[in-house]
């Protein structure tokens, strides 16, 4: 008979990783359970991550956030999509949007209507068909401007400061009963069975627990260093090692999308806060020298720098084994991979969510063990894929871009772009985070065309056709049109102090 209640946890770092799981964890172990965490302010946190993805409101909700509390307490604004320029062409732009395109109508998805009426000489736009893209466009932003019997399409995620992110979620979880050790470990002990015992810290404190979750950054404390969990390198397929991060001050009107730029060897993002814009170039060193990319970051700034670029390095990656005896690796400490679709956090809470899910008793069971790892792998290999298709699909002149046309892909990407290539089929992948509608916007933006559609999209008549794409275009911008301005809903419901001030 297992006993839940007996065990005490150990979370090793206090960066975005550490805290989102000590929030979770206080939340949903069973009472009783001990939950310490480590970390230490000198040692410091990687300090970026600003862009997420639309699940991380359902983490938020777990935790009974409130998100106006939330985007108020982190600087935060509202994410409708990403904005990809210059990657097709030099001058080339289009938006991964989040949520719907238009709306299936029987069998087949609404995208193969839209292909007929390319094929049949239609000059509309995949775009025209998306509330979000439009309402991106536009600068505009609401929750949910559709009437409940006809549903708006949009879906939105946020930008905010991972700093402040920590540090509400430690409130959070502080308040829940999370014990917080300031200091650096600077040993790991482990039992006979291999098992981690305990971590002392630099003052001699030993903190001792029965299952620990690494969250200490790219170095991998626990998993790597103690565990020696083993590195899968994938700069291979994602040849970016370096990013320069800064923030400059922020410019108006706020836009309610991430923009990614690309760049002769990489990309930079530009990542709107309340308080200040995030941004950053991630490039590849064999191609492009330090200096070169601060000089094209800074150049690419819409406002003043208010820091010095901040250098990191990477190798694109993923622990062979995320867990291993009684440690699971969350965040850097897992691995990573650049935050073009910005995954990283989203790869945080999944992580937590798939820990929950396997959540051992008082005894460990390898089935479980494996199992975890495989979909842990599989969850990351997709990410991975759906990164390796916007390098691949480019359409720059640049050596860098040349050789990332010319480098082998995984087979799995290969088989996606000739299966769209010919009917306009997006596939799927049951461990994929990014559904058909992602895939399909990136392959369309960047320029994969398909030779056919659906043979079902030609039972319509050529008249009820034109109707129902005018009639989605038409919902589309309506949706849009009914929203006030992104500031206007951040200034109405989740206002900084700060940003009151200036708004005013
Ligand atoms: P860290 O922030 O590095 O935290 C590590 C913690 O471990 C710290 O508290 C540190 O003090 C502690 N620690 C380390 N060693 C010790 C020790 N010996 N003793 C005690 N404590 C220790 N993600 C997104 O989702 N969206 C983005 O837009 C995005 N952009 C990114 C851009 C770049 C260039 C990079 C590098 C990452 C980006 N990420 C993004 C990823 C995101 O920053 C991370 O996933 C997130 O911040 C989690 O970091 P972490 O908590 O794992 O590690």
């Amino acid at each position: 008979m297992t006993d839940p209640h007996r065990r005490s946890v150990v979370i090793v770092g206090g960066g975005t990783a550490g805290w989102m799981a000590a929030a979770a964890f206080a939340r949903f172990l069973p009472r009783g359970t001990h939950i310490a965490l480590v970390e230490s302010e000198a040692i410091g946190t990687v300090g970026v991550g600003e862009a997420t993805i639309p699940q991380l409101r359902l983490f938020n909700a777990s935790l009974g956030i409130d998100e106006d509390a939330f985007l108020r307490a982190t600087q935060g604004t509202f994410k409708l999509g990403i904005q990809f320029d210059g990657w097709s062409s030099a001058g080339g732009s289009y938006i991964h949007a989040f949520g719907t395109i238009g709306r299936g109508w029987g069998l087949v998805p609404f995208h193969h209507y839209w292909l007929r009426h390319l094929q049949e000489g239609g000059t509309s736009s995949l775009w025209d068909y998306s509330a979000s893209a439009q309402a991106a466009a536009k600068g505009r932003f609401a929750r949910d401007p559709g009437r409940p019997e006809l549903p708006s399409g949009t879906a939105w995620a946020f930008h905010f400061d991972a700093g402040l992110y920590a540090a509400f979620l430690r409130r959070h979880a502080e308040a829940a009963g999370v014990v917080r050790h300031e200091g650096q470990v600077c040993m790991v002990e482990r039992g006979d069975d291999g098992d981690i015992a305990s971590v002392t810290l630099d003052d001699g404190r030993i903190v001792a627990g029965d299952f620990f979750v690494d969250c200490s950054g790219f170095r991998g404390l626990l998993i790597e260093e103690a565990l020696h969990a083993g590195y899968d390198d994938w700069s291979a397929y994602l040849p970016c090692d370096r990013a320069l991060a800064v923030p400059c001050e922020t410019t108006r009107p706020l836009t309610p999308f991430t923009r990614a730029t690309a760049r002769e060897a990489g990309w930079q993002w530009r990542i709107p806060l309340q308080h200040r814009t995030g941004n950053g170039l991630v490039y590849s060193s064999e191609f492009l020298s330090d200096d070169r990319a601060a000089e094209l970051l800074l150049a690419g700034l819409d406002g003043k720098p208010l820091a010095d670029p901040r250098p990191l390095r990477f190798v694109t990656g993923k622990r062979r084994r995320v867990w291993v005896s009684n440690c699971v690796a969350l965040g850097l400490a897992a691995g990573f991979m650049e935050p073009l679709e910005s995954t990283s956090i989203h790869l945080i809470q999944s992580g937590i969510a798939r820990l929950l899910d396997y959540w051992p008793g008082d005894r460990i069971d390898e089935t479980d063990v494996a199992d975890f790892n495989r979909r842990t792998d599989a969850e990351w290999l997709a990410i991975r894929d759906f990164l390796v298709l916007h390098y691949y699909a480019n359409g720059r002149a640049e050596p860098f871009w040349q050789a990332r046309r010319a480098a082998a892909i995984p087979e799995t990407v290969a088989e996606r772009i000739a299966l769209f290539r010919a009917n306009g089929r997006i596939g799927s992948h049951p461990d994929s985070l990014f559904t058909g509608v992602g895939w399909l916007q990136v392959m369309i933006g960047q320029g994969i065309a398909p030779a056919g559609y659906h043979a079902l999209a030609d039972v319509l008549p050529a008249a009820e056709l034109a109707n129902f794409l005018s009639l989605s275009a038409r919902h589309a911008a309506h949706v849009a049109d009914k929203m006030p301005t992104h500031e206007a809903f951040i200034a109405a419901h989740c206002a900084a102090p700060s940003f009151s001030e200036k708004v005013a």
